[in-house]
């Protein structure tokens, strides 16, 4: 059996981490990686910017749920390798930077490939897969360079997608070179003078990181970051104990955001009556955000997305303190400016970009000049809007179709893909962020290390009984 894995970042690396440790001989794994710097991380861990933190602290980053301390145990014997990154001895609740946990995620995978039962065959391809096609009872995953792979099951780990451009009246300004589209590029900040006014569109934390990184690199020039609400990340909290939450949610089919709302609110109320802070209940609750997403109906879940989802946001992805303090000392000296409005226009006008903007509750449109615009709103997770070859043909063959709400794709509760005629595609897999649409919270380390965990469980299932078949014959 081969299963062919798309996309080398921490979902697919995982993934094949633990086939290779759980996988009967017989298999073969195929991880296909477009961007070689970026296999065994992906693009939040191949990070080569200055200043980049994870925004969770060491303790609870490790791959493993049945094994909490995976990642500050290898940390912990590493750190002195990091000593020009860390402050030492190393502790649980520090905020490591995320090149190093790739070193981790890779060094895990090394480990799994060395050790890999007997039998078990392991291979990277460096190529981009542009399809995915049918043929009878496997598929045929077609690369850029004309070569194919023939495998009976595919787990597109195809992840996070760069931002999508802001509907503007003049639209070409996307293709000059003051423009990034991608805020994740190492690019994104290179040959920038350290004067120049910058302007950072979205307000979450891709763009608490590129402060952080403009900050690095000694930039002195103004940052202006325009999100419509104006609200920054809340900074974490790292000295609190887990919240017992006993869910007395009524899950019942007509649940409402507000309902839920008012039931989270009073659930803190008892919570810091207890000793306990908001955080610790919007993290123990965290597990129960797919079963509570999928109890909304269509309409409540646009209602949330609509009302509810930047404040759900901003205090679900926390920034360091570190981050927090930082974001503040450059407010208060005027560095950075952080403006609740909306992008009306960009254009190019001689060496600068001129952003035109409308404050929120303002009637009246003011402009910007600045040097670079940055576009941190967020990865595109409307697949209908994704340019991707593969994306492009997995739609055109009807093998994936994007969910109501344009979160992600429509998959079964174990993450198989449903195919245009609503039913499963078998052999036909995904996880991480293209499972957002089915379960809201799908694409941060916890999520993706118990799907990761399940799928290869279920792909080692589907083998042992294909390997019984093929010795029957
Ligand atoms: C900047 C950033 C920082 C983050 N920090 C944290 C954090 O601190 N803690 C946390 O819990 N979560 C964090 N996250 C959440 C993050 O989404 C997940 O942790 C995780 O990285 C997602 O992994 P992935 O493999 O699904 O996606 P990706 O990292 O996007 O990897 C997908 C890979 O697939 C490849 N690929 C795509 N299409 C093809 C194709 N057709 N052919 C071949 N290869 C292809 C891409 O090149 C890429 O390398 C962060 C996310 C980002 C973007």
């Amino acid at each position: 059996m081969v299963i062919g894995i798309i996309g080398g970042g921490l979902s697919g690396t995982l993934t094949a981490i633990h086939l290779l440790q759980n996988a009967p001989g017989g298999t073969t794994i195929c991880l296909v990686e477009q961007d070689r710097y970026r296999m065994h991380r992906g693009i939040a861990y191949a990070s080569q910017l200055p200043f980049q933190p994870l925004n969770v602290p060491a303790a609870s980053m490790s791959l493993f749920p049945d094994k909490p301390d995976d990642f500050y145990t290898w940390l912990a014997e590493h750190q002195h390798k990091y000593s020009r990154h860390l402050s030492l001895p190393v502790r649980e609740t520090d905020f490591i930077p995320r090149h190093i946990f790739g070193d981790y995620l890779k060094a895990r995978l090394l480990e799994a490939e060395a050790r890999k039962g007997k039998g078990v065959t392991f291979s990277r391809a460096y190529d981009e897969a542009i399809a995915v096609k049918r043929e009878e009872a496997a598929f045929r995953i077609e690369l850029g360079s004309g070569e194919a792979i023939q495998a009976d099951k595919v787990v597109l780990a195809f992840g996070n997608f760069p931002p999508a451009s802001l509907p503007i009246p003049h639209p070409e300004f996307y293709q000059s070179d003051l423009y990034v589209a991608s805020p994740w590029s190492a690019k994104a900040l290179a040959n920038l003078p350290a004067e120049a006014p910058v302007l950072l569109i979205g307000s979450s934390l891709t763009m608490v990181d590129l402060v952080g990184s403009l900050q690095a690199q000694g930039h002195k020039g103004t940052i202006y970051v325009v999100s419509r609400h104006g609200l920054l990340p809340q900074p974490c909290d790292v000295g609190t104990a887990p919240y017992p939450l006993k869910i007395s949610l009524p899950l019942h089919a007509g649940l409402s955001a507000l309902e839920t709302f008012r039931f989270i609110r009073r659930e803190i109320t008892r919570a810091e009556a207890n000793g306990y802070t908001w955080r610790d209940v919007l993290d123990a609750l965290r597990d129960d955000i797919p079963v509570i997403w999928q109890a909304f109906s269509l309409q409540e879940k646009k209602a949330f997305l609509r009302h509810l989802r930047p404040y759900w946001e901003t205090h679900r992805h926390r920034m360091p303190a570190s981050s927090a303090a930082l974001l503040q000392q450059l407010q208060a000296e005027g560095q950075l400016e952080v403006i609740a409005a909306s992008i009306v226009d960009i254009q190019q006008l001689g060496e600068g970009a001129c952003v035109t903007l409308k404050r929120r509750k303002h009637a009246h449109q003011e402009q910007l000049t600045v040097a670079r615009v940055i576009n941190c709103t967020g990865p595109q997770s409307d697949f209908a809007k994704i340019q991707a070859p593969l994306v492009r043909q997995l739609l055109a063959d009807g093998m994936v179709v994007p969910d109501e709400l344009k979160l992600g794709l429509v998959t079964t509760p174990g993450g198989a893909l449903l195919g245009k005629a609503g039913k499963p595609i078998a052999g036909l897999y995904t996880l991480g962020p293209s499972r957002k649409g089915m379960l809201y919270e799908s694409t941060a380390l916890r999520e993706i290390r118990q799907q990761a965990h399940d799928l290869a469980q279920e792909l080692t299932r589907s083998n042992s009984a294909w390997v019984k078949a093929q010795q029957a014959i």
